[in-house]
């Protein structure tokens, strides 16, 4: 095998396999590089996303749903099944399969796509070159452009020291082999409440401490608000905001944890506890000092608009970039640069991101929420129409959450939508493409929507916007 390529990749998680498949396609000699290995310490492609992220939980979340529906909503069907009994293992065998068929499918995708996939630490040296270590070995690869996608970790705090046995992050919290009678969460952001919400289901009771008085802050508030009142009234999640940590004391098969609330010192035992409090960029050890590769305030990557970093023909896409830390907007990012390095003219609008939290209801939202339309002072109006008025979403049981949207009230453009609902997550892929194409609420009122479809919520709360929703009361 040669040691020159057009481009290398280091990272293969959503990012980086995509803008070395990007690359390829382009007709570039791509290899891509990344260090991730399984249970079983053999390589495994996807990165956070597809090992310990974005899939694994998805398939619990969908796992413990049913288990959910099972016990509480078929019998609203007339349906009824005894005693649910929930074999864990089996569970978690399934979410594994599932991983591995997808790991090995980006593996497949490289072969026929004749990327080089080379297995090991990735470390950027001077004259756009990488050296690939592996136990050991070293060899040193050179390359016209590099793109460095390697991703993030979870962030540690010394009051609560993950061993991934009583005390785990998001990867050991995938994979907890039986439900624990008391599970504490540190954080009530997206991963504490994915993950609090799948072992809530299946049986645990489930203490989330959040150290922000807010609940979701980047939700909008009237959303946010529903959603506090469903998880915790409805669901029996028991979220303590402005909860502080103050110490943690691991004993055989327990944690005690302290935390500090309006002032008052309290303590609780927990079978196991998540720390989900945020992820950092995996920057360290990336690249060589002479290499002279910046960094942000933040340990990222510094990158201009273009994921171009302070040495050319290195660019930085992904989690290790600014940005959310989501894997569409790695993935695009992907694309984005592959293109430029070819030449092209892409084109990434990073205002135009949705974001998804797959609780139950899911909560989406792309674009502005109320609060910030009034920070930047825009003459704003807005539409909302609630789930409950219509049919399909009621004729599936689901009688919550609202789609509302946020328009210029001088252009009538959509600048915001806010999904809480079933089937969020694909609702909002309307709201996105019409906010691509800058169309104002009128265009989604005049375009026709199936019925009877959960989409005819998005139809309505456009007509809103206008005062004119015809299945609520203006
Ligand atoms: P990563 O996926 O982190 O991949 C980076 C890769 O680079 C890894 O394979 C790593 O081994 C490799 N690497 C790092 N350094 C080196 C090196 N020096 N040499 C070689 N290889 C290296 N996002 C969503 O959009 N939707 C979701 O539903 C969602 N759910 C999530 C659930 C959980 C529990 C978690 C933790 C995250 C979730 N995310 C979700 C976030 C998503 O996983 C990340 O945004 C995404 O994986 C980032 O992609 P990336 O390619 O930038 O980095
Ligand atoms: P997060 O930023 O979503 O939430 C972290 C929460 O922890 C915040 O509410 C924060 O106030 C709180 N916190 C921070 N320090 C604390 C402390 N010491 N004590 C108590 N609370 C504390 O981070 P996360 O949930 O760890 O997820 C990381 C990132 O992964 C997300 O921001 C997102 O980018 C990505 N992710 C996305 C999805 C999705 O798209 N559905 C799912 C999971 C993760």
């Amino acid at each position: 095998m040669s040691d020159k390529f057009d481009v290398i990749v280091v990272g293969a998680g959503p990012a980086g396999y995509v803008a070395a498949i990007r690359c390829a396609q382009l007709g570039f000699n791509t290899a891509c590089v990344d260090k991730w290995v399984d249970a079983d310490g053999k390589p495994s492609l996807g990165g956070t996303c597809l090992n310990v992220g974005c899939i694994p939980s998805k398939a619990l979340l969908d796992s413990s749903e049913k288990v959910e529906q099972a016990s509480h909503e078929f019998e609203n069907h007339g349906i009824s099944v005894g005693k649910i009994s929930v074999d864990v293992p089996k569970m978690i065998a399934r979410k594994d399969d599932i991983v591995s068929n997808l790991t090995k499918g980006i593996a497949g995708l490289f072969k026929a796509n004749k990327v080089t996939s080379l297995h090991g630490h990735g470390k950027l040296l001077p004259g756009k070159q990488v050296e690939v270590s592996l136990d050991g070995k070293t060899q040193t690869y050179s390359a016209d452009n590099i793109i460095l996608a390697v991703g993030s970790e979870p962030i540690n705090i010394p009051v609560a020291p993950v061993d991934n046995d009583i005390i785990v992050d998001n990867a050991g919290a995938l994979d907890i082999n039986m439900v624990p009678k008391k599970l504490g969460v540190i954080g009530a952001g997206v991963i504490g409440l994915e993950l609090g919400s799948v072992w809530n289901r299946l049986g645990s009771e489930v203490t989330i401490l959040e150290a922000m008085d807010t609940f979701l802050a980047p939700v909008d508030k009237q959303l946010s608000r529903e959603a506090q009142r469903t998880f915790t009234k409805v669901q029996g999640l028991d979220i303590k905001l402005g909860a502080m940590v103050t110490a943690t004391k691991v004993a055989k098969k327990s944690v005690k944890v302290s935390y500090t609330l309006k002032g008052e010192e309290h303590t609780e035992t927990f079978d196991k506890l998540i720390v989900a409090v945020g992820r950092k960029a995996s920057t360290q050890g990336i690249a060589a000092d002479e290499a002279g590769l910046k960094l942000d305030e933040r340990g990222r990557v510094d990158v201009n608009d273009r994921c171009e970093t302070n040495i050319a023909g290195v660019y930085a896409i992904g989690d290790a970039v600014k940005g959310p830390m989501l894997a569409h907007k790695g993935s695009e990012e992907g694309v984005f640069v592959a293109e430029i390095i070819a030449g092209q003219k892409p084109h990434m609008n990073h205002d135009n991101i949705p974001w998804v939290i797959y609780t139950h209801p899911e909560i989406a939202w792309v674009g502005i929420n109320e609060e910030q339309a009034k920070e930047r002072g825009i003459n704003y109006k807005t539409g909302f129409f609630p789930f409950a008025a219509n049919g399909r979403s009621l004729a599936m049981n689901e009688k919550g959450g609202r789609v509302k949207m946020i328009a210029d009230a001088d252009t009538d453009r959509v600048l915001g939508v806010h999904i809480l609902g079933p089937n969020a997550s694909e609702l909002i892929s309307e709201a996105v493409l019409a906010m691509e194409y800058s169309a104002s609420t009128e265009d989604i009122a005049r375009t026709i929507h199936a019925h009877p479809t959960l989409s005819e919520a998005m139809h309505e709360a456009a007509l809103s916007v206008d005062g004119r929703a015809l299945h609520k009361v203006n």
